[in-house]
């Protein structure tokens, strides 16, 4: 709301100076009175300075050891808030997909929106894994300099693969020229590997991953195809994990929508466009507490990461590499990719206005590592700020959210090298290539929830022969990664829009 103040400045020169808190600002000779209407700071600087205030808070909680008075007292609020928005996610998506679908009239127009939607999100979740296999072939952060270590830890692979009977990809057999005192201290250290308590949380997870898959339908090569049809749309959307069960209900039911006459479905297409809405507006609502929240969420994660300080140190040294390599592979999706992708298409939105106004929606992605939670979020920035029409972001936003995820699939083509490179392990050309249609695969089937990407990544792991347990390694620095590809994703889903919306020459929203 807006505030009043009186204040009383020195200034000798009579001028009036625009500046964005203010309105104005009278100014008479040496003194003068100003009235300034403190507009509403805009909601991303908010979001930015709670997100400061949450790692500050954090780290003096880990520093004076208020970690139980976080986690009892301040977290609760972050999960608040994730689920809120998770709970206006699921009726969206299906409210928008069906009066993007129906609004559109004409299936043939439908269907090619479709085609370029998926081609689009095809092409830049396959040049996120082509960029990140660059960068970590090149830069080659796992290679370990010391030849004991090396030697080490490739004897754990090859240990690791007897136990399992897996082939060892690149079949060199170390463990047959290795001393018994080499071989025994691999051994020692792999035993060790599996004690530990990364270890332990990412067997947790995946447990629980294989359970909630074996409870599906039977595996087979069509699983994926028959996970998409739900038998039962209350209970796909019961299910977070379930999203493209609700995706594929909402584009039957647009599709038939709009094959009947108007009059039949007069009444049905207000009621969803009212409802999409009431859903809107449940975010503006939900959204006035961002900054309150987002700090709760930031405080809350960083808490949880790390006993102490020294602890949360600790661990960035030991995966520094690693980690500024993704930070920096996402970086150049982010600020060169996208943009260079939205020029070639002719898509005339400036640096600037992009990203400010995709702002909100990136904080939101980064505090809840959530692209589900954020997706109301981003249709409001992408149609609001970016003035991308309706008609493309209702349509292509949910379903991109859903299957678009380049900053995961980028991540998992620098994590599977990386922990080859850690392991000792050759990997061949053609094995990479099966990385890209895997990561493909795994990102789309990845749901868009905190941690889907890692356990996806044991899914790329171990269906190139790899052991996935591996991922305990990189799991210390998980969580803030994962804040950091989940920006990616919801940035990406806005570009795609832009681009499907410039080149079916839709009107664009013009915000100047
Ligand atoms: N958290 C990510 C998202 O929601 C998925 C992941 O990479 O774990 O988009």
């Amino acid at each position: 709301m807006a505030r009043q103040a009186f204040e009383l400045l020195d200034f000798t020169i009579l001028r009036t100076i625009e500046l964005s808190n203010y309105r104005t600002i009278e100014l008479s000779s040496n003194r003068f009175y100003y009235l300034h209407d403190m507009k509403k700071l805009a909601l991303h600087w908010k979001i930015l300075i709670a997100m400061v205030l949450g790692v500050v808070f954090a780290i003096l909680s880990m520093k004076f050891g208020w970690n139980k008075f976080t986690a009892d007292w301040v977290d609760p609020f972050g999960s608040i808030f994730i689920n809120a928005l998770k709970l206006i996610a699921v009726p969206l998506v299906l409210f928008s997909i069906i009066t993007g679908v129906a609004g559109m009239g004409d299936p043939s127009k439908l269907g090619r929106i479709g085609a370029k939607t998926l081609g689009l999100y095809l092409v830049t979740t396959v040049s996120s894994i082509g960029i990140g296999l660059l960068l970590v072939n090149t830069l080659a952060p796992g290679l370990q300099s010391n030849e004991e270590t090396r030697l080490n830890h490739r004897l754990q692979y090859e240990l690791w693969a007897e136990e399992t009977s897996t082939e060892v990809i690149d079949g060199r057999h170390e463990l047959k020229t290795a001393s018994t005192e080499q071989i025994a201290k691999a051994q020692m250290s792999y035993k060790g590997s599996t004690e530990k308590k990364e270890y332990k949380t990412a067997a947790d997870k995946r447990k629980k991953a294989d359970k909630a898959s074996s409870e599906g339908a039977a595996p087979g090569p069509l699983k994926a195809l028959v996970d998409m049809v739900p038998s039962n749309i209350i209970i796909a959307m019961g299910d977070g994990r379930l999203m493209l069960q609700v995706i594929f209900f909402a584009l039957l039911f647009g599709i038939s929508m709009a094959f009947l006459p108007k009059e039949k479905t007069g009444a049905v297409f207000d009621f969803f466009t009212g409802m999409n809405e009431v859903f809107i507006k449940m975010v503006h609502i939900i959204m006035r507490g961002a900054p309150f929240f987002v700090f709760c969420l930031m405080a809350g994660v960083l808490a949880r990461s790390a006993d102490t300080l020294d602890s949360l140190l600790d661990i960035f040294v030991q995966l520094l590499g690693y980690s500024l390599l993704v930070v920096a592979g996402l970086a150049l999706l982010m600020f060169v990719f996208y943009p260079l992708l939205m020029r070639l298409f002719g898509v005339k939105i400036g640096y600037q206005k992009f990203f400010k106004g995709m702002s909100p929606a990136q904080f939101l992605a980064f505090s809840t590592s959530s692209s589900a939670a954020t997706l109301p979020v981003t249709i409001e920035c992408v149609t609001d700020n970016l003035g991308v029409p309706e008609e493309s972001t209702d349509f292509v936003l949910p379903i991109g959210a859903t299957v678009n995820m380049d900053g995961t699939s980028l991540y998992q083509a620098i994590a599977v090298i990386f922990l080859a490179q850690y392991f000792d392990v050759d990997l061949t050309i053609g094995q990479q290539l099966g990385i890209v249609v895997t990561a493909t695969l795994a990102s789309i089937g990845a749901a868009a929830v905190p941690g889907a990407g890692l356990i996806m990544l044991m899914v790329v792991l171990e269906s190139i022969g790899l052991n996935p347990m591996w991922v305990a390694i990189v799991l210390p620095m998980d969580r803030i990664l994962d804040m950091c590809r989940t920006v990616i994703n919801v940035t990406s889903d806005a570009t795609v829009a832009a681009i499907v919306a410039k080149s079916e020459k839709m009107k664009f929203r013009d915000l100047e």
